[in-house]
């Protein structure tokens, strides 16, 4: 029952989830983190940092963000390959507070090559 990242985190990279996990399982796209499902422990120690409320256990997310276990496993597995494990907080984006609440949309979270 690994924990997945949903889209309110998209265009956000608060990244305060980062600081706290404990496995480092965080991977880092262009514009959205996801949760590696093979390394996540299932701690919980994401959830209550995350200022946007986009971390669930996998069997909890909202119906309409069930499809972001495939992504959040794709994708980890995608920027692990490319290096991109985020292990230290770092700036949100720029926009952040504007997207806050904002319906979002996935186009941009592909991988660094193809976002
Ligand atoms: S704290 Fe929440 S919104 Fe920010 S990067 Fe982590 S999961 Fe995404
Ligand atoms: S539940 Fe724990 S191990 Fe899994 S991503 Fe969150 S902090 Fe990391």
């Amino acid at each position: 029952m690994p924990y997945v990242v949903a889209e309110p985190c998209i265009n956000c990279k608060h990244t305060d989830c980062v600081e706290v996990c404990p496995v480092d399982c965080f991977y880092e796209g262009p514009n959205f983190l996801v949760i590696h499902p093979d390394e996540c422990i299932d701690c919980n120690a994401c959830v209550p940092v995350c200022p946007v409320e986009a971390i669930f256990p996998d069997d909890e997310l909202p119906e309409e963000w069930e499809h972001y276990t495939q992504w959040n496993q794709y994708l980890a597995e995608k920027w692990q390959g490319l290096g991109y494990n985020i292990v230290e907080k770092k700036d949100a984006m720029p926009d952040a507070e504007e997207w806050d609440g904002k319906e979002k949309s996935e186009e941009d979270i592909l991988d660094w090559e193809e976002g």
